[in-house]
């Protein structure tokens, strides 16, 4: 073992450097059917009002408001699709069905179950109002008026809206193109059975879903063994063709740790070491297009010069560690990228119902599960804290932040989590 070369980063100053070093991937305009998930890269405003016509509310007559109370002579029907073309004159109304257009001349919509018949006329109650059951065009959405503003995930409401205002493809920023590698000796593919000192590979499955979940596309690369040539050229390969490297294992400071050294031969290491529990041999390198001359450029991407900038995130191996700096470094930076307004996971004020101890130097993000008691939200632990023990990060609602220091967090005291889910 030898001492590191990397200063050790402070947790928010190293968040904030790897979002200085993201850049926004280019826009791309993409059919509906591709667009849930993906971020509006513009504002979308509507272009036309909705309701474009008065639209029936309900199944009854078309009327005017002045014939309240008096029988009135059936001129025909307005239905859904199928408008009614003459004119409600005084003394007649038109059968009108959900959605139909509301025929020229009528003020109002009266529910049939309020309407009484007379041989063939019909009879509205009184009195009636003008404006009564029908939706006024624009009464939805006015011609002009933001939808969706850029940085909006396109969900299911986004995407009736869309639709509904006639917009086949939305523009949207592109998604990031992430290379995910293994790193170690020791470590073996799952469905295969670890010999004597090995393991299997799990961070990369666990990272593929973290990934998936912030938008990435993945290639997966597979396992590197701790081989300095062979992992350059299963990293330069990678960089090629993607925006983002994620690299896990390999980055503490023992003669096997190759991945700082490599990184620093292709780029600029950032952040080699931060004041992260667990974390902290957390690594956050770029990569320019001007590789030296013994890596292979790597082909252009499509979008501006700054687009062309490689991040790659050195992950440290410990299963939590990997997950936790995920969480705190790289997910951040993939919303960046996809062009999210919102960064951050969203955080809520819990009541701890432990002791959250304090590391003396690095700010910690501890595990626990909540349960609702009234209005709050109350903060268990999950246990060991190890960053071995995935355990610890299984069914966790939030992560506790805890300051370093030698106080800690007291039992009963409020925090504001970062919210994984709610139960
Ligand atoms: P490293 O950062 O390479 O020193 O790895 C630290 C420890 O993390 C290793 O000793 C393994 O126990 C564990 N580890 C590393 N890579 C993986 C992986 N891909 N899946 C599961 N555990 C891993
Ligand atoms: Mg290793």
């Amino acid at each position: 073992m030898r001492a590191s070369a990397y200063p050790l980063v402070d947790a928010d100053e190293a968040a904030a450097l790897v979002l200085e070093n993201t850049p926004v991937l280019g826009v791309e305009r993409v059919a509906l059917a591709h667009c849930v998930g993906r971020v509006l890269a513009e504002d979308l405003v509507s272009p036309a009002s909705l309701p474009a016509f008065p639209s029936s509310a309900v199944d009854g007559y078309a009327v005017r408001a002045a014939d309240a109370g008096k029988p009135l002579r059936v001129l025909g029907e307005s239905a859904a699709g199928r408008p009614f073309a003459g004119t409600i004159e005084p003394g007649t109304a038109a059968r009108i069905l959900t959605g139909g257009v509301l025929p020229d001349g009528a003020d109002c919509v009266v529910m049939v179950e309020d309407v009484r018949f007379d041989g063939e006329a019909v009879i509205p109650p009184a009195p009636l109002r003008p404006g009564a059951n029908f939706h006024r065009p624009g009464a939805d959405l006015r011609e002009g008026e933001r939808v969706a503003a850029a940085g909006t995930q396109m969900g299911a409401a986004e995407l009736g809206l869309a639709a509904a205002l006639g917009f086949p493809r939305l523009p949207v920023h592109r998604r990031p193109r992430v290379a995910l590698m293994s790193t170690g000796d020791e470590l073996v593919e799952v469905g295969e059975k670890p010999g004597r000192g090995k393991i299997v590979d799990s961070n990369r499955w666990a990272l593929l879903a973290a990934l998936r979940e912030a938008g990435a596309e993945v290639r997966g690369l597979g396992i590197a063994p701790d081989e300095p040539e062979a992992l350059r050229r299963l990293v330069v390969e990678a960089l090629r063709e993607v925006d983002v490297l994620v690299t896990s294992g390999g980055v503490s400071v023992g003669t096997h740790d190759l991945v700082k050294p490599l990184l620093e031969s292709l780029g600029t290491v950032h952040i080699g070491r931060v004041k992260l529990k667990p974390g902290k041999p957390f690594t956050f390198a770029t990569v320019s297009a001007d590789l030296p001359a013994n890596a292979p450029l790597p082909n252009p991407l499509p979008g501006g010069e700054k687009e062309r900038l490689r991040l790659a995130f050195g992950l440290p191996g410990f299963p939590v560690s990997s997950l936790v700096t995920f969480e705190v470094f790289v997910r951040p930076a993939l919303r960046k990228m996809q062009g999210f307004s919102s960064l951050q996971r969203p955080t809520l004020p819990v009541r701890l119902a432990y002791d959250a101890t304090a590391s003396a130097d690095r700010t910690e993000y501890q595990r626990v599960t909540l349960r609702r008691d009234g209005a709050e939200l109350v903060a268990e632990t999950t246990g060991s804290q190890s960053s071995s023990r995935l355990m610890s990060l299984a069914g966790a609602h939030a992560l506790v932040r805890v300051p370093p220091g030698d106080h800690g967090i007291k039992t009963g005291s409020m925090v504001d989590a970062m919210i994984l889910s709610l139960p």
